[in-house]
């Protein structure tokens, strides 16, 4: 398989030869090699203008002038700027986190939902004329005439767009596994892969394919977890076999849940109970278990997902778009089960950018009239909350022992400026509404992915190339 669009020059080969750093414009690099390192193991973030994540308490904290000290891939230190507490020889790279207005910092975001190949698609969704339900069914079809490279190509041109809003951690929720792991092998996107243990698209698809992925779940980049389109969908003998894998291998399952009324009169016709009571009776309620969407869910639904700790992804952006319906985000509050809420992107066919802080933004909007989400809250939702929710360990906060997945965001921005500087927090609510711009440069497990604006792994204008001629050969195959 061709991968025309991977960089050659890996970062510290780039900054040895800084001359030719992001073209001429070498005084606007923040990034200053140590003596001459081998690698670039030991990183300080100096002086960052803001540092915003949640505490150990699980409050939000927006920390000012703070610098990040990072060895391994994992945060060693967060300290104020004014103490000079690591010493030159032990730092690798200075980035500068101060100058020109300064950087924030957040903990990379994480994503919930999304399926990455789709990408390849993403013209299927203009909604000029014609209703979503068609242009689905067009989907669909030309979803059906793509081919591994296909899969491959659309998941790294999601990869590369989730990067550039932010996001570190995506849950992918697809039939094919090896082309979103080399994809994320390629991108060093961490990707939660989970396979279809039930497909009608993909027959080939079964609880013992997935097992035999499982058992050598070592080798791969990404970490593999089990995924089903719609519970109705399966049968009770694949169901218990899938509840197995789950126990003995400890994985995380996801589905598509309840998002019409029809899914959930389908589910009611074949197991004789709504989604989340059947999901109890089959044995599958749990904190291992994720699902997407749950808008068509009754209060006593509600109640036990907190019961069982089901961690819930919330789209308002796709369940507009494909008029699903509302979300019951008053009831989960009301029930205590609003700390298992994180956010997701779903594919391009149901959202317009592959970012959270849009969602967030959407999800404070649609919920206005009944409910006001507050900021620290849609902030957790895209971070520390999300992380839990995944069972992804130190992950999603930037506090010492939390994997160094960081996303650094110019503060002289629109998506910022002007800011109470009395009241830094108000900073959270500007980025969220504001949003809409990318980051300056994201770093995941320790490694800066994208610098400068620049990513560091993928050519992104081949990128482009390959994915148009791609999606175009797509059309053509489907006319044939
Ligand atoms: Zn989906």
């Amino acid at each position: 398989m061709s991968e025309m669009f991977k960089r050659a020059t890996p970062l510290l080969e780039t900054l040895r030869t800084a001359e030719d750093f992001n073209g001429k414009s070498r005084a606007h690099t923040r990034y200053q090699l140590v003596g001459r390192p081998r690698k670039l193991g030991r990183i300080l973030i100096q002086g960052s203008a803001f540092v915003i994540t949640v505490d150990g308490k699980n409050k939000l904290q927006v920390l000012p002038r703070h610098s990040i000290y990072i060895v391994g891939g994992v945060i060693k230190d967060v300290y104020p700027a004014r103490q000079k507490k690591v010493p030159l020889e032990k730092i690798d790279l200075l980035y500068d986190g101060a100058k020109r207005g300064g950087i924030v910092v957040t903990p990379g975001f994480i994503n919930g939902h999304a399926h990455p190949p789709m990408y390849l698609l993403r013209s299927s969704m203009t909604l000029d004329k014609g209703d979503i339900r068609e242009q689905v069914t067009k989907m669909a079809l030309l979803e059906s005439k793509m081919r591994p490279r296909d899969f491959l190509i659309g998941a790294v041109g999601d990869f590369t767009e989730e990067q550039k809003n932010g996001i570190t951690t995506i849950l992918s929720h697809y039939a094919t596994f090896e082309p979103i792991d080399r994809a994320a092998e390629l991108t060093h996107e961490n990707v939660i892969n989970a396979i279809s243990a039930v497909s009608n698209s993909h027959p080939e698809n079964t609880p013992a394919l997935v097992e035999r992925i499982l058992k050598q779940r070592k080798r791969y980049y990404s970490t593999p977890a089990i995924s089903i389109h719609y519970l109705h969908k399966a049968s009770r003998v694949e169901l218990k076999k899938i509840r197995e894998l789950v126990k003995r291998y400890r994985v995380l399952l996801t589905m598509h849940a309840a998002e019409n009324e029809e899914w959930v009169q389908a589910c009611v016709e074949k197991f004789g109970s709504r989604t989340v009571e059947a999901l109890v009776e089959l044995g599958l309620a749990g904190s291992h278990t994720v699902l997407s969407h749950a808008v068509h869910i009754s209060d006593d639904e509600v109640r036990l997902i907190r019961k069982h700790k089901i961690g819930v992804v919330h789209l308002p952006t796709s369940n507009k778009l494909h008029k699903s319906g509302e979300f019951h985000y008053p009831e989960f509050v009301h029930a205590g089960a609003d700390r298992q809420i994180c956010l997701g992107t779903d594919s391009v066919i149901s959202k317009n950018s592959l970012d959270l802080l849009s969602e967030a933004l959407q999800t404070r909007i649609m919920h206005l009239d009944r409910h006001r989400v507050l900021y620290e809250d849609l902030f957790k939702m895209m971070t520390s909350q999300a992380a839990e929710i995944l069972k992804l360990g130190r992950v999603g906060r930037i506090l010492p022992g939390y994997r160094a997945d960081l996303a650094f965001w110019k503060l002289k921005d629109r998506g910022f400026l002007p800011y109470n500087e009395r009241n830094p927090v108000s900073l959270v609510g500007n980025m969220i509404t504001h949003s809409g711009r990318m980051v300056r440069d994201l770093m995941v497990r320790g490694e800066f992915i994208i610098s400068n604006r620049l990513h560091n792994l993928i050519d992104e204008s081949e990128l482009l190339l390959e994915l148009q001629q791609a999606h175009m050969a797509l059309r053509t195959r489907l006319r044939r």
